[in-house]
């Protein structure tokens, strides 16, 4: 490894600059980068512990094993043996029930040529659209939001719009904890320009809410009619730009309607805030001149999750705050390679560079590009999808790649039946901390972060180069290589890739003449220059910040559209006399997804050290529990334990558990998806996290 080797953080979608450098003992440790773009040189608690889990090694796993049943331990075996047996068992399954069959599941935190390479073998050469990714639980409401406004999935802002922006609209997301370096940036330009407004909005008083002008803290799943409310009021008072709604958007008058039907005391009420909150929101948005809306979990993972992203979106496009500095939707991600799945086309209803699985033409070009006859009408099955589909039997073999369902699918326990009637699974992971690997016929170990060389995508469509430092541990290998592996055991030409740099070169000039064009930026240059925000449309092209300054979209008649939202009313399963509570679920600040990398690392432990219960005086009064008490959450579908914490930072009525903790680093009852239901919204297919009605009891 060089001296000195510059890299990203592997954890949020932020997309950090790191230094990693090597100590008098030959180990690692890392130091924010200074010259980074994004981060200059910060790094959260996360990122700064980075090291601690390449260091430790002790969960790894170091080669691959397999049973021949479900009656038999795992035992060791070599790479070829493991490799035959899968395409075997693959071969099989296609030929007795169909391409259908089978389905990849793979992860947001997978590099982009690991991305590309699973899908051109499922779409291109297994012929079924079944895969998809983690980031169905995650960005998938975004995703049609931005298609159906912008006519492609394009986020349109920078993080350099931060410091232009006079007006922030922070929406079911917690940036202080979940994209820490992001919000640094906010309290820096809130110190340096104190008349800059940040509203928040949340049912719970989080550490992004209580640094707000404004915290808004709604009712779980009444973001719509807030959003509806606040544009009624910026109508009522003029304070819309007639100009750009004119001449580069369309859909408007139905928009208008239906905020011209909303009155902002009913929507006071069922958002249950003040009529006075909703004014001062909508006043400060209209005295701006550049405003950003930032946005995470709490409106996409939603059963009304694409409603609750239009209604917001129309919030940029009826003032106008599209293509301009300082201004615009900002959708926050969650994985580190926030965008580059969706490039690659890396669900099961998206083709690759953007394309669109429904259009016939779409399809043959890439078919044509791959080599292949053709590319299946039919779309896959969504996360959700998949899950059922292996319990009903028809998905029969199910190859997950790089996260950990059996903690973060909703549903869990149903999920975890599911993965126990399929007829054959292969997890290709790190580590054995996930609570997926003991389900696995065949382990596949692969190599982590800095183990492997690839690049990512931020949430500012910045891709950066991840260059390989050190060696896997035991027999691990990257991701890519043992994708193509399979593919040639199972006979396909196309999967003869000398580097991985070929891949990556392969993807690019697919993306030629696209409006996500990186066909002229290769290795090299990111090696060399460093990071870059797409479209990159020439060989000295410096990256493209911003999106739409010329009011251009890629829609057909090149116009915004205004999407009126199908519905406004909340469409979760509500609260009984049974089942009384609101459950929402999320992130804590030191703990990543299913934590089977920042749980290694003991100095993250120590904020929250295991699962608690969030829970009002009020509520907390009314099921006799106090602070500490051992509490049981009952919801349809399963059971939680946790210890209570009172506290008055969340709503009555409400309470919130945090996400993280599965049964492998915990206990059986610790799992908040034993809780969720697998109901989803009917455009993304994301499901309904953020609303579960439980009841809570003494235990
Ligand atoms: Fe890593 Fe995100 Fe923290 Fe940056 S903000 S150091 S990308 S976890």
């Amino acid at each position: 490894m060089a001296d000195v080797l510059k890299t990203t953080c592997s954890y949020c979608g932020v997309g950090c600059g790191i230094k990693v450098k090597k100590d008098a003992r030959n180990r690692v440790y890392v130091e924010g980068d200074p010259d980074h773009p994004v981060n200059r040189g910060m790094l959260c608690s996360k990122g700064m512990n980075l090291h601690h889990v390449v260091n430790n090694t002790s969960d790894r796993i170091l080669y691959p094993e397999m049973r021949w049943s479900r009656s038999h331990p795992r035992e060791r075996t070599d790479w070829d043996t493991a490799l035959d047996r899968a395409a075997a068992v693959f071969k099989s399954i296609i030929k007795r029930h169909g391409p259908d069959s089978v389905g990849f599941y793979i992860s947001g935190q997978c590099l982009t040529e690991e991305y590309y390479i699973a899908n051109k073998l499922t779409k291109g050469f297994l012929k079924t659209n079944n895969i998809d990714t983690n980031s169905r639980l995650c960005m998938s409401s975004a995703v049609i939001g931005y298609k159906k406004t912008f006519g492609e999935d394009s986020v349109p802002v920078s993080y350099d719009d931060i410091e232009l922006a006079d007006c922030f609209l922070i929406a079911g997301a917690n940036p202080a904890w979940c994209h820490p370096i992001l919000f640094r940036r906010l309290e820096k330009h809130k110190e340096n320009n104190p008349h800059i407004k940040i509203i928040v909005v949340d049912p719970r008083k989080t550490d992004s809410a209580n640094f707000a002008d404004l915290h808004l803290q709604i009712i779980p799943g009444t973001d719509v009619v807030l959003y509806n409310a606040i544009g009624r009021r910026l109508l009522d008072r003029k304070q819309i730009d007639h100009d750009f709604i004119k001449k580069h958007t369309e859909g408007f008058e139905k928009y208008r309607d239906l905020i011209k039907s909303t009155s902002l005391k009913n929507a006071a009420k069922i958002c249950g805030i003040t009529v006075d909150e909703i004014k001062d929101a909508a006043d400060m948005i209209g005295a701006s001149q550049g405003f950003i809306t930032m946005w995470a979990m709490g409106l996409n993972q939603s059963v009304i999750g694409s409603n609750k992203n239009f209604s917001l979106l129309n919030l940029s496009l009826i003032t106008g705050h599209v293509g301009k500095p300082g201004s615009g939707p900002f959708s926050l991600t969650g994985q580190p390679n926030a965008m580059g799945g969706r490039e690659v086309g890396g669900m099961a209803s998206l083709l690759a560079v953007h394309k669109d699985l429904g259009n016939p033409e779409h399809r043959k070009e890439v078919a044509d590009f791959w080599g292949v006859d053709e590319i299946s009408p039919k779309p896959g099955y969504t996360a959700t999808e998949m899950f059922e589909a292996l319990e009903k039997g028809k998905l029969k073999a199910i190859w997950i790649v790089c996260t950990n369902p059996l903690v973060s699918m909703p549903d869990v326990c149903r999920a975890e039946k599911a993965l126990q009637q399929a007829k054959f699974v292969v997890v290709q992971d790190i580590s054995h901390r996930s609570d997926t690997v003991k389900h696995a016929d065949l382990l596949l170990p692969a190599a982590g972060w800095l183990e492997k060389e690839g690049t990512m995508t931020n949430s500012e469509r910045r891709i950066s180069y991840l260059p390989k430092g050190i060696n896997a541990p035991g027999e691990a290998i990257p991701d890519v290589e043992i994708l193509c592996r399979f593919a040639r055991k199972m006979g396909f030409r196309g999967f003869d890739y000398a580097t991985t740099e070929d891949i990556y070169r392969e993807y690019s000039q697919m993306t030629k003449g696209t409006n996500i064009d990186i066909s002229y930026l290769g290795y090299d240059r990111l090696k060399n220059e460093g990071s870059f925000q797409w479209p990159i449309p020439d060989y000295r092209h410096p990256g493209t910040p911003r999106l739409f300054t010329d009011r251009k979209f890629h829609t057909p008649s090149q116009k915004a559209v205004f999407n009126t939202p199908y519905s406004t009313e909340n469409a979760s399963i509500k609260p009984d006399s049974n089942y009384p509570l609101i459950l929402t679920t999320g992130r804590i600040r030191d703990q990543w997804h299913t934590m089977t990398r920042t749980g290694k690392v003991s100095r993250l432990k120590t904020h929250y050290p295991e699962p608690v219960l969030e829970i009002n005086p009020v509520d907390a009064y009314i099921c006799k529990i106090k602070d500490g008490d051992v509490t049981e959450i009952k919801s349809r579908n399963g059971t939680v334990r946790v210890r209570a914490r009172v506290t008055d930072s969340i709503r009555e009525q409400v309470v919130f558990l945090p996400m993280h903790w599965g049964k492998q680093l915990q206990n059986d009852h610790s799992r908040a998806n034993n809780l969720t239901n697998n109901i989803v919204d009917p455009l993304s297919k994301e499901p309904d996290f953020k609303y579960t009605a439980v009841s809570v009891s003494r235990y």
